[in-house]
């Protein structure tokens, strides 16, 4: 027996290299293999397409997609029409619709093709927007869209922003940036006040709890008829905090609440913030970026004096979900609330010519996001989304006047934006149950979709538009329904 020379362990070693990337091949498809995949996908969303006006918006299935675990991640793959129809009977074609047309509860989301095709690029691509040193192409993309979102708004050109997934991460960015710019710390956070109302979106209270800060004190400062935060009872409130030694320290104002799409009014909000030095962030998560409409542009005078300002484009720009902004008047204290390096970053500080994302943000490798937006905005314009929104607030209002005229229909206030609630008072019975069990009958017809609140104690219906694809008939059919199920239910 003899000894292994190293030239034999060396052959020996390529050949198992040989063998593993041999069988690590499947991840890397042929040219003709990808054409062959895309084409697959590309018929499955078409067919998906095909039928998006006209299929429910919900979809009661008794499986609830357990059918995913009968068929376990294994060793070998399948094929891409068998995994196509795993898909659509377990993720597709169950529960909620969120494309639909006829969705029409919570804040209706959707999205641009265009969009999926700017994911598709980004996915590609792979191009790594964490710093500017590294893509710097991928991270002027996304400022430029930030800047672009910031002239909107009005922000000064001292505005700095970061994409992050969502509304709730995008506030949790404000509320740490507000945190340190006011140079709090653990102890100051039980005399922290929080001034926000009934409706404030409870991303903001998510926020707080994780920024460290749950001891904060939450103000809940009275609102007008329109539900809308009234600036003279926040002023009492913050003089009666201080005369008490607590530390007034953040207005939460809404741009659009989830519940009714009511707009805070944020110019005189800014005269009380600025009056008492507080940190104003506007929640406009649902309805920030309406003011690209010519129809309700007025509402948001005075958002460009907010500190921080939340905007969601997976909502009111009807890109796929995962994206949404956090923009900061004076940019430096976004940076100095999220800046951190590390020694094996060291190369990435030598170019410094635009600010790196990821020292704007929480993430160090993140999602690309800029191309879902990039992409609808480059082909399309802008002018198409003013249209679109100014259609949302226009069948809002017509929806309104019509349920309001039918006997019976109770109507919230009158809609801001693209939301209002109602209910139907019934002759006899309860009329919270009789709505509970018309919002349950409605859902479980699947036609349309709506969702509930509670206002004062009342449980109301809420009508939501937002989707890109709902339009005049969609608003018709859904008052139909409506007035079908409460027959029924009577
Ligand atoms: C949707 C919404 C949020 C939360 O945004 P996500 O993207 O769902 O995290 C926050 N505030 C308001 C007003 C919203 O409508």
């Amino acid at each position: 027996m003899t000894a292994a020379t190293p030239s034999d362990r060396s052959v020996e070693l390529v050949q198992t290299i040989r063998k593993f990337a041999l069988d690590a091949r499947a991840l890397e498809p042929s040219v003709g293999e990808r054409r062959q995949l895309l084409a697959s996908v590309n018929e499955f969303a078409e067919a998906f397409l095909a039928e998006v006006d006209t299929r429910p918006a919900y979809l009661d299935t008794e499986h609830k997609g357990r059918g995913l675990y009968a068929s376990p991640i294994s060793e070998s793959g399948m094929e891409m029409d068998a995994v196509l129809r795993l898909f659509k009977e377990n993720v597709v074609d169950v529960g909620l619709s969120p494309v639909s047309p006829r969705f029409l509860a919570y804040i209706p989301p959707c999205s641009l093709y265009t969009g999926a095709l700017g994911d598709f690029l980004a996915a590609v691509t792979n191009q790594f927007a964490g710093y500017f040193s590294s893509c710097p192409g991928a991270v002027r993309m996304e400022h430029q869209l930030l800047r672009w979102m910031a002239d909107v708004i009005g922000y000064p050109p001292s505005a700095l922003g970061a994409m992050l997934s969502g509304g709730s991460t995008a506030i949790l960015a404000g509320v740490v940036t507000a945190r340190d710019a006011h140079g709090l710390a653990g102890r100051d956070y039980e005399k922290c006040v929080v001034y926000m109302t009934d409706l404030t979106h409870h991303a903001m209270d998510k926020a707080l709890r994780i920024a460290g800060m749950k001891e904060a004190v939450r103000r809940r400062v009275g609102m007008d008829a329109g539900y809308r935060m009234d600036p003279a009872q926040l002023d009492h409130a913050i003089r009666a905090d201080l005369a008490a030694g607590l530390k007034p320290w953040l207005i939460a104002a809404s741009a659009g609440t989830t519940d009714l799409g009511s707009v805070d009014p944020l110019e005189a909000l800014a005269d009380v913030a600025e009056r008492h030095r507080l940190w104003f962030h506007v929640d406009g998560a649902y309805g920030g970026l309406f003011i690209l409409s010519e129809l309700v542009r007025d509402k948001f005078r005075g958002i460009a004096r907010a500190d921080s300002v939340v905007l969601n484009a997976h909502k009111a720009l009807f890109t796929p979900f995962g994206l949404a902004v956090v923009l900061v008047r004076d940019g430096q204290l976004l940076q100095r609330a999220h800046f951190h390096t590390a020694n094996y970053l060291q190369d990435t500080l030598l170019e410094d010519e635009e600010p790196s994302p990821a020292d704007l943000g929480p993430e160090l490798t993140r999602n690309f996001r800029g191309p879902r937006l990039w992409l609808p905005l480059k082909l399309l314009g802008v002018a198409p989304f003013r249209a679109a929104l100014s259609e949302k607030i226009l069948l809002t209002r017509y929806a309104y006047e019509k349920i309001g005229s039918l006997p019976g229909f109770e109507v919230g206030p009158y809609p801001d934006l693209s939301v209002f609630a109602f209910r139907y008072v019934p002759a006899h019975g309860i009329a919270d149950d009789f709505n509970r069990r018309l919002v349950e009958a409605i859902r479980r017809d699947g036609t349309i979709l709506l969702s509930s609140t509670t206002l004062d104690g009342r449980y109301m219906i809420r009508f939501a538009v937002l989707s890109y694809r709902t339009h005049l008939d969609t608003i018709d059919l859904a008052i139909d329904v409506i007035r079908r199920k409460v027959r029924e239910q009577e």
